[in-house]
């Protein structure tokens, strides 16, 4: 699933600083919440369902209290998850407490599941992967330490160990008892995870992990930069940080949605500002509508808000053409993407955007959005510019068409649903009624994601190619 995580150790008042991190991190889910504080040994946990404002009062955070914790905030998805016992983080007592928060989908559970409950005799109380992740990590633990305190060797050992039992996108925040704070990524490093460290004014330096940077940000924390493909990064009490590869030579493969719709735009990720990545996607997709021949068609840019807003701008500037928030969006109508049934998605498209009339009448408009997935969206959008009395409608998608459902988080359930699994371009300009469409070049945007850093080797692009790399 594509989720939020967080961990602090060394921090005076960790519940906080984790709120105040969720808060920021609420976008990667708003379906359930937790938090685990660990005080002299003992854990402290609440998760439940709903926002992390709803989960989280008062009383909540002053029972957690502790200078350590990790928090989780989970994506909405349509299926079976739907249960606040299945919220995160998970408990295990043996051979170590340890509490686990993990951001990512696993591809091969039910083998996992078999393993661990007729080889390790292990219990699994629910149907989350993530119990799974962490029980094998549990396992591997024991099996590397031989019921000697940890050491960073052990902890090597057992990632390495768990990485090859598992498959799949996890990228992982863990507290352990009497030991410290792990995080890792698998050796994709597929979702997100940045590492950072504070100073108070008596000089104690704390260390956060966060799926994105933002939640560094607001806690005044520095970003030290990301966690990498099969990277860990272990934190003991007294603050020494230890930071190695279990697994060598790989390079990071991060989501390519992440870049295009997920994360928040005042994020860094590889030393890049997720908005100038968005810009230049701006600019790449302007040359496709210049290819097309559009550009001299087109009076205004009008961005799909809020996650086209930099592409469009840029491919606006790219045009030499006048860029317009044409629609407005009501900020408190929540999630329109996982509400299930066409009908009631297309009503909520409706609710959540309304278009500036004046700005559509006679003009011929180039409506731009990050992605294109059922296609709903762009359908009704169309639909509104012409009601808005457009004279010509054209849309551009600042990615390339998804053609395969996603199996490392995002919920693109099955291929039916996916407007362009078996239509080519012409066939979805027609279905959402447009007079013209322009989709970004996947080359072109994988390119831009392996120049960002020499860590990355390529993006993870699986819904856009069909390459699904870690199965
Ligand atoms: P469609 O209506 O074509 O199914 O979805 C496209 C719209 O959904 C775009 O405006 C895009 O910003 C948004 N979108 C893409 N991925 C996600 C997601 O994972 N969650 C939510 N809430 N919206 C998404
Ligand atoms: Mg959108």
């Amino acid at each position: 699933m594509m989720c939020g995580v967080l961990g602090v150790i060394g921090h005076s008042s960790a519940s906080r600083v984790l709120y105040d991190g969720l808060i920021v991190l609420q976008h990667r889910g708003q379906d359930a919440a937790g938090m685990a504080t660990l005080e002299s040994g003992c854990f402290h946990l609440v998760k439940n369902s709903g926002l992390v404002r709803d989960v989280f009062l008062d009383e909540e955070i002053s029972l957690l209290s502790g200078e350590s914790g990790i928090a989780h905030c989970r994506y909405p998805t349509s299926g079976s998850h739907d249960l606040a016992s299945e919220a995160q983080p998970f408990y295990v007592n043996f051979p170590y407490g340890l509490v686990m928060a993990h951001n990512g989908n696993l591809v091969n559970p039910d083998e996992v599941r078999h393993d661990l409950v007729n080889r390790n005799f292990r219990h699994i109380n629910t149907s989350s992967d993530s119990e799974l992740l962490l029980n094998v990590l549990a396992h591997e633990l024991g099996c590397a330490a031989q019921g000697r305190a940890l050491t960073p060797d052990h902890i090597s050992n057992a990632v390495l160990a768990l990485s090859n039992r598992v498959k799949g996108a996890y990228s992982v925040v863990c507290l352990i008892a009497h030991h410290g704070l792990l995080a890792f990524q698998d050796r994709y490093g597929i979702r997100p995870l940045v590492l950072g460290r504070s100073k108070d004014n008596a000089g104690n330096i704390s260390y956060m992990v966060a799926s994105e940077s933002v939640a560094l940000d607001v806690n005044g924390f520095e970003l030290m930069g990301d966690i990498k493909a099969g990277e860990i990064v272990f934190i003991d009490f007294s603050m020494n940080i230890y930071r190695f590869q279990y697994e060598k030579n790989v390079l990071s493969r991060p989501c390519l949605f992440e870049y295009i719709y997920f994360s928040r735009p005042d994020s860094i990720s590889y030393g890049h500002t997720i908005s100038d990545i968005r810009r230049r996607m701006g600019i790449l997709l302007a040359e496709r509508v210049r290819e097309a021949g559009l550009h001299s068609r087109i009076d205004v840019v009008v961005p799909i808000p809020d996650s086209a807003c930099h592409s469009a701008l840029s491919l606006s500037l790219s045009l030499g053409l006048p860029y317009r928030e044409a629609f407005v969006k009501n900020r408190y109508i929540g999630r329109t993407f996982i509400m299930s049934g066409h009908s009631f998605r297309k009503k909520s498209i409706r609710s959540k955007l309304n278009p500036i009339v004046q700005e559509f009448r006679g003009k011929s408009v180039l409506l731009v959005d990050d992605s294109i997935v059922r296609g709903t969206t762009s359908r009704e959008i169309v639909q509104m510019a012409r009601h808005s009395g457009a004279s010509n409608v054209f849309m551009a998608a600042a990615s390339p068409p998804v053609r395969y459902p996603n199996c490392y988080g995002i919920d693109m359930p099955t291929y039916n649903e996916l407007i362009a699994h078996s239509r080519d371009e012409d066939d979805i300009c027609k279905e959402i009624d447009a007079d013209g469409l322009v989709y970004q070049d996947l080359s072109d945007l994988k390119n831009l994601i392996a120049n960002l850093s020499p860590d990355i080797y390529s993006a993870e692009a699986s819904c856009f190619d069909g390459v699904y790399i870690v199965d």
